[in-house]
């Protein structure tokens, strides 16, 4: 068994999904399970929908939706020729389950309504896909993954309960594939125990497909991207960027982590944990061969580049000239794990604790505001956070020449570099 993930990039349009769709088909023998996100731009268009309905403008909220909608069904009017009843009939529950919720006053928080919204762009992506490929012959079954993928109700960024997730794959899931040679099912989106729809975080559909990778021990995980394959830095950034063959899963997670975009940074734990080997390969042309990411190290990879942009520092410094530990120190971490806002590079010094996070003005206001109570707090806006893992004085010099650098951190491996811009 294999798992393959297919991002919104590899939806997007009529042709793509042909493409994917002819890809699937191809493997389908392998018994594969297959992870799909929503099509192309549709989690945004969705998180509009919400934001409008939370915000009182309910006529604006389905009037978004209604252009969604339509998106959807011209998908199905220009790609299915024989199930496109089927598919209609799929898609308009979902529209049904959103357009129901849109009716009502909001009397919970934003980030439940959020997911109950944005969830329904992987159920009509898949829908679609899933009548396509039937048509097209692969001997699928359509799941919906809400019955398998149990997680707690942090909305937004539910944690998964993998006890009850395993058993669900095993119970309900694992059979199938006596039956099937391809299960479809959503990435990004689970349920609470009260069935309540839940979402793994933005670009979480990686993650669901590593869940499944380790929960039915798969052979192997497969990333379906627009890329020929994980670069060395963002070519778009960086037009002399090269493409790495293999990986560890050590470095991804760095690289992730750090802020490169290729994968999303909890993919690599549950693959790491059961040694499932993770392949990042072209839906454009998928004769190329792509990264393979595995346990073993690799040696003499050269200068790996990420920029985070849109970062902001804040010095938090004692009122009181005591050292910024233990009890404070404590504070502030409960400040950060309560909003959720996670610092990227933090330093100390005797009496002041140095931050960088990715600008969110929101939950920086909360927190520099909560942590006034402790610390004078200094904000400081417009900065970017350069990180060269496996560095050389060449690529340094290239990358930080004339730059205004206000903090540097080095370890053997790994430079950052948090500069004005
Ligand atoms: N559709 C979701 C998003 O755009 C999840 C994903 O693409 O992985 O964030
Ligand atoms: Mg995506």
């Amino acid at each position: 068994m294999k798992v393959y993930k297919f991002g919104g990039a590899s939806i997007n349009n009529i042709e793509r999904m042909q493409n994917t769709a002819a890809t699937i088909g191809k493997h389908a023998g392998e018994k594969l399970l297959v992870v799909i996100s929503a099509m192309g731009k549709t989690t945004n268009a969705l998180e509009k929908v919400a934001e409008a309905f939370f915000s009182g403008n309910r006529e604006d909220a389905l009037l978004l939706f209604q252009r969604i909608k339509k998106a959807h069904l011209d998908t199905v009017k220009y790609l299915i020729n024989l199930n496109w009843q089927a598919a209609e009939k799929q898609l308009s529950d979902f529209f049904t389950e959103v357009e129901w919720l849109l009716h009502d006053q909001p009397v919970k928080g934003f980030d439940y309504y959020y997911d109950q919204v944005v969830a329904s762009g992987e159920l009509m992506s898949t829908a679609i896909m899933g009548q396509y490929l039937k048509e097209k012959g692969v001997n699928l079954k359509w799941v919906d993954v809400r019955d398998i993928l149990r997680t707690d109700n942090n909305y937004r960024d539910a944690g998964v309960n993998w006890e009850i997730t395993e058993k669900h794959i095993q119970e309900k899931l694992l059979p199938l594939f006596n039956t099937y040679d391809v299960v479809l099912t959503q990435g990004f989106i689970g349920a609470t125990d009260e069935n309540e729809t839940t979402t793994l975080g933005r670009e979480g559909s990686d993650y669901s497909a590593a869940i499944f990778a380790n929960l039915i021990q798969a052979k192997s995980v497969t990333i379906w991207k627009d890329v020929d394959a994980v670069m060395s830095a963002d070519p778009r950034l960086f037009p002399d960027a090269t493409i790495i063959s293999t990986l560890s899963f050590t470095e991804v997670i760095e690289m992730a982590y750090y802020g490169a975009q290729v994968i999303h940074p909890k993919t690599i734990k549950p693959l790491q944990n059961k040694n499932i080997p993770l392949f990042v390969k072209s839906f454009i042309d998928p004769n190329l061969p792509g990264t393979a990411i595995t346990g073993n190290p690799v040696k003499q990879l050269p200068p790996l580049i990420v920029i985070k942009p849109v970062q902001v520092l804040l010095r938090f410094r004692s009122k009181d000239f005591s050292f910024v530990e233990d009890e404070p120190l404590q504070k502030l971490q409960e400040l950060f794990s309560g909003l959720k806002y996670r610092p990227n590079l933090i330093q100390n010094t005797a009496i002041s604790l140095l931050c960088c996070f990715t600008d969110h003005p929101e939950k920086m206001g909360k927190l520099a505001s909560a942590a006034a109570a402790y610390f004078d707090v200094e904000v400081e806006k417009g900065l970017q956070l350069l990180t060269i893992r496996h560095y050389d004085e060449k690529t340094i010099n290239k990358l930080t020449e004339g730059k205004d650098i206000i903090l540097l951190q080095k370890t053997t491996e790994t430079l950052q570099a948090l500069y004005r811009i």
